[in-house]
């Protein structure tokens, strides 16, 4: 058996370029690692592109940095420097022909405190006092795995759901909170109900306990493509190979032996290319939305491969918009808002970028980011990109008040993008794990798996990495026979 083990990584978004990175950085010269990346680019959803002479980014545009593992990253890429925080803080919710201010002190929506709920006027003086109910009723009793709406209802009631909760999950994962899991979308939630009668106590004292400083959310000057850029500064001796599309994977039992496919080394798997290639490997990180993952599964564990079909995905799309600045009349006093579905916008949220990023600030115009598109709400998929931002402007007209067209507009449409950590969700990635511990050498890491944020990207991926390290390290060692 050779001593060199050879990783091939599928998928160059930040999952596959941060497992590769950290395989390449510690594997030692025993690892040979090679990224296979489908399209003509690397990093996946991060892009940054140039808008009216800005750098903007068109999916993510915030890392949470209060992740320790988004932290340590930034520090080892010597990119703390580059951080750029929030010109702003706040937000607003749309609802009932107003942009309401979002009340501080919210966890994903749930409020930690009263009166600036009823001061902000997003819920009606009932809606309040319904919400105060938490205080004093029971314990509520859930299923095993409930939705984020069967426990925030019967606790804070309707108005709290529909015009805090659930805006905030369709911001953050384009999805609905009656189906997600609270659990797997919003694990802090969940543990607060399994710990504390109230949620709004827990909350509370969770908030008192915390010890957390400066912002949660920062971006990166030149925008989130830095870090991709960076990353591939540091991945020297990965072979990376863009428009390389993975296929299909097999096991091949013969070319741990024959040392045939490709000249390269041993290997237990066969990765299939798009236009016939083959390549060993003795192991093979798949990182890339679950669907791809499922298809590449499909004959080397299938019932894991069952299991990755399950994930449902919401189609999105982000929209720059470039307006005169004496188009805009709001005060842009926050970092954009927030619709409800109930309001029945194609607007999912909007980000005042010369507020929220002060680096994107221009003298002469303004740049206004729209999502649309939420789990299932893709009406926007059937509108050709001019009827689509003639539609949010005449939402941002009649939200915001815009007194002119915009000058131009950058349309980025994310089909399939973001993943739905559904009810069943722990289940299915339990169902996956079991079926891989049959499969050695195969790992799935990505933002279907362990958190739909960049930040938890980066932390499975280092968990992925340091397994498989470890792993890779034993097989080398065992290669190379008794000492
Ligand atoms: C509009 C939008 C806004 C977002 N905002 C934020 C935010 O502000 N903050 C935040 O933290 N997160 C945000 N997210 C989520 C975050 O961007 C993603 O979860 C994260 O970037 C996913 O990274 P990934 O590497 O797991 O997957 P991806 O970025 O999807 O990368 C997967 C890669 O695999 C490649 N691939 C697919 N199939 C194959 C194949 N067969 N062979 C080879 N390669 C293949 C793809 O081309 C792609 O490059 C946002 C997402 C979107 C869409």
């Amino acid at each position: 058996m050779s001593n060199h083990q050879r990783v091939v990584v599928v998928g160059g978004g930040v999952s596959g370029l941060v497992t590769a990175y950290l395989l390449a950085r510690d594997g030692g010269p025993g690892v040979d690692v090679v990224l296979l990346e489908a399209s003509e680019r690397l990093g996946g959803k991060i892009l940054t592109q140039d808008v009216a002479g800005h750098p903007v980014d068109m999916g993510p545009d915030a890392l949470l940095v209060r992740l320790p593992a988004m932290r340590a990253l930034l520090e080892d890429l010597d990119l703390t420097g580059a951080i750029v925080a929030p010109g702003a803080s706040g937000a607003f919710i749309w609802s009932r022909a107003r942009l309401r201010p979002l009340p501080p002190s919210t966890l994903f929506g749930i409020p930690q405190k009263l009166l600036p709920l009823l001061r902000s006027g997003l819920l009606s003086p009932l809606g309040v006092a319904r919400a105060a109910l938490d205080l004093v009723l029971p314990r509520t009793r859930t299923s095993d795995d409930p939705s984020v709406g069967e426990l925030v209802r019967p606790r804070f009631g309707a108005q709290v759901f529909e015009r805090l909760v659930d805006p905030m999950l369709g911001g953050v994962h384009a999805g609905r909170a009656d189906e997600l899991s609270a659990q797997s979308s919003v694990p802090e939630i969940a543990a607060l109900a399994r710990r504390s009668r109230s949620i709004y106590l827990g909350s509370r004292s969770m908030r008192r306990g915390s010890t957390a400083s400066g912002p949660a959310l920062v971006t990166l000057e030149g925008g989130l493509t830095r870090l991709v850029e960076t990353l591939v500064g540091r991945l020297d001796g990965c072979d990376v190979r863009l428009g390389a599309q993975v296929t299909g994977l097999r096991r091949d039992g013969a070319a741990r032996d024959a040392d045939a496919l490709d000249g390269g080394g041993p290997g237990g798997y066969v990765v299939e290319l798009a236009g016939g290639e083959e390549l060993a490997a003795d192991t093979v990180v798949l990182a890339t939305p679950a669907y791809v993952a499922a298809d590449l599964l499909a004959r080397v564990a299938p019932d894991a491969a069952v299991a990755a079909r399950e994930v449902p995905y919401a189609d999105v799309a982000s929209l720059t918009l470039v307006y005169p600045r004496d188009a805009v009349t709001h005060g842009l006093d926050g970092t954009g808002f927030l619709v409800p579905p109930e309001e029945g916008l194609l607007l999912v949220g909007c980000s005042w970028l010369p507020a929220k990023w002060p680096h994107l600030t221009d003298p002469s115009s303004v740049l206004i980011r729209a999502m649309v598109g939420r789990h299932g709400d893709d009406r926007f998929a059937s509108m050709d990109d001019d009827t689509l931002v003639a539609q949010v402007h005449r939402e941002l007209v009649q939200t915001m008040g815009m007194s002119a067209a915009p000058t131009s507009a950058h349309v980025q449409r994310w089909p399939r993008a973001m993943p739905q950590y559904t009810v069943g969700h722990r289940r299915r990635l339990e169902r996956i794990d079991h079926a891989l511990t049959d499969v050695p050498g195969i790992q799935v890491t990505g933002a279907a798996f362990g958190g739909v944020g960049i930040a938890s990207c980066v932390a499975r991926a280092q968990r992925t990495a340091a397994a498989l390290t470890t792993d890779v390290d034993s097989a080398v060692a065992s290669s190379k026979g008794p000492a």
